[in-house]
């Protein structure tokens, strides 16, 4: 399937060129032995640095790009529409670095973002906890001021990256009684007593992107750690911009989704033609349809991301384009084990493996039926719940 070509500009042909051309260098070679061994080589992230395509979304004086978000998908399906490691690279520039970006200090974000833009540096960010996923506001990792620093104790799961993060940035409550008034943000860095029990999460799918829970116990980080300043939880703004960064994910994840449609559509087509079941008039009409809606989730995506770079509220797009995307992946994913029949149930084709890998789309960054729930506030006026 083409890309919407209009869309591109020449440096952003140029970009989907290197892009593709790093894929086929430096990913697909190794990712195989990636997925068996549950995580990206760490000397990836380096290349992958040093090649532009880390934080391509974050100002050049902070060591990003300083490009568009359509830069962004352009990695993003490209990774996603041949080997499928995009999640944890993506996670790094998409979701941690917007968020240090908009909330850090001066100092921690002259400090990390280069590092991260590099690929010296991998940032996680850890706000689910057991019994608090979709409720982010029910955490209970508690935080207690302690002289000139800060005591955490809790436990965190489903983290992308976080064992092997330089540091992980983890919300806590100060009081679970205040609900997200109580939430503080905390950079934790790698080796703090305290921080540990890392256990790599078995999932269906993924498998190529750590997932990892963690306790916290008597764990004590510097005041200076505590993200934004204690100042702006007072004006409950933490809370609200940690949602405010969730609309410029959403959009990623939505391109994430896409990029994992197409590749099981161009496989499909690939099934069809060798299978013969392209002469089938209902084989073509449901490749058709799958193509058609992929067609419509990237335009979605595209304009929710590109409300992010105009700086504009884009709650309701990045919402449809998360829930969209999700869906029409899965919807892909689903017809295409319907095609491959009993060669599907085989286990070792790439359709089977995206199908396992593609529910992740619909549960990270808030799952659909959240979407549909904040798209419904949003459309009948009611405010936010943050
Ligand atoms: C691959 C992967 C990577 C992840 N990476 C990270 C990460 O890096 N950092 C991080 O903090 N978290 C991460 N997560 C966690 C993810 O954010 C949560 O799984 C997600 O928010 C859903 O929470 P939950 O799993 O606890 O499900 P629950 O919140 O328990 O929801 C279970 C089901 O109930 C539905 N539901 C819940 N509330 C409502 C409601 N009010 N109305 C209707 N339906 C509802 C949900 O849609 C879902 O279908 C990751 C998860 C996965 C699978």
């Amino acid at each position: 399937m083409t890309a919407t070509a209009s869309y591109y500009s020449e440096e952003h042909h140029l970009f989907r060129e290197a892009c593709r051309r790093f894929v086929a260098e430096e990913i697909a070679p190794h990712h195989a032995r990636w997925e068996k061994e549950g995580k990206v080589d760490r000397e990836a992230w380096r290349k992958a640095g040093e090649a532009g395509m880390l934080l391509t979304n974050i100002p050049v004086e902070y060591g990003g790009g300083g490009a568009d978000f359509l830069t962004s998908a352009i990695f993003i399906e490209e990774m996603m529409g041949h080997v499928f490691t995009g999640p944890g690279f993506r996670l790094h520039s998409d979701i941690v670095a917007p968020y240090i970006l908009n909330n850090a200090s001066e100092d921690l974000k002259r400090h990390w973002l280069p590092k991260m833009a590099s690929g010296e540096a991998i940032g996680a960010l850890a706000m689910t906890e057991p019994g608090a996923g979709s409720d982010a506001a029910g955490i209970r990792t508690h935080a207690r001021k302690d002289g000139d620093g800060w005591i955490l104790n809790g436990a965190k799961c489903f983290i992308g990256n976080a064992s092997r993060a330089d540091w992980i940035l983890v919300w806590a409550t100060i009081d679970p009684s205040l609900g997200r008034a109580g939430h503080r943000a905390f950079f934790v860095e790698q080796g703090t007593p305290g921080l540990g029990s890392f256990k790599i999460e078995k999932k269906m799918g993924l498998k190529a992107y750590e997932s990892t829970s963690f306790t916290l116990e008597d764990c004590r980080v510097p005041a200076a750690n505590l993200l934004g300043g204690e100042e702006s939880y007072q004006r409950r703004a933490g809370f609200k911009s940690a949602m405010g960064t969730f609309n410029a994910g959403r959009p990623a994840i939505a391109a994430n989704a896409v990029g994992m449609g197409r590749a099981v559509l161009d496989e499909a087509l690939v099934f069809a033609r060798a299978s013969g079941l392209l002469g089938d008039a209902r084989v073509r009409d449901r490749l058709e349809h799958i193509a058609r809606k992929l067609r419509l989730a990237r335009l979605v995506y595209l304009r929710a991301g590109w409300l992010v770079d105009q700086r504009r509220p884009n709650i309701m797009e990045a919402s449809m384009s998360k829930a969209l995307g999700a869906a029409v992946a899965q919807e892909a994913a689903t017809f295409g084990m319907e095609l491959l029949g009993a060669v599907g149930g085989r286990g070792d084709h790439l359709i089977e493996k995206l199908y396992r890998d593609v529910k992740a789309m619909d549960i990270v960054e808030g799952t659909g039926e959240i979407q549909h729930i904040v798209m419904a506030r949003h459309l009948v006026q009611l405010p936010s719940r943050d």
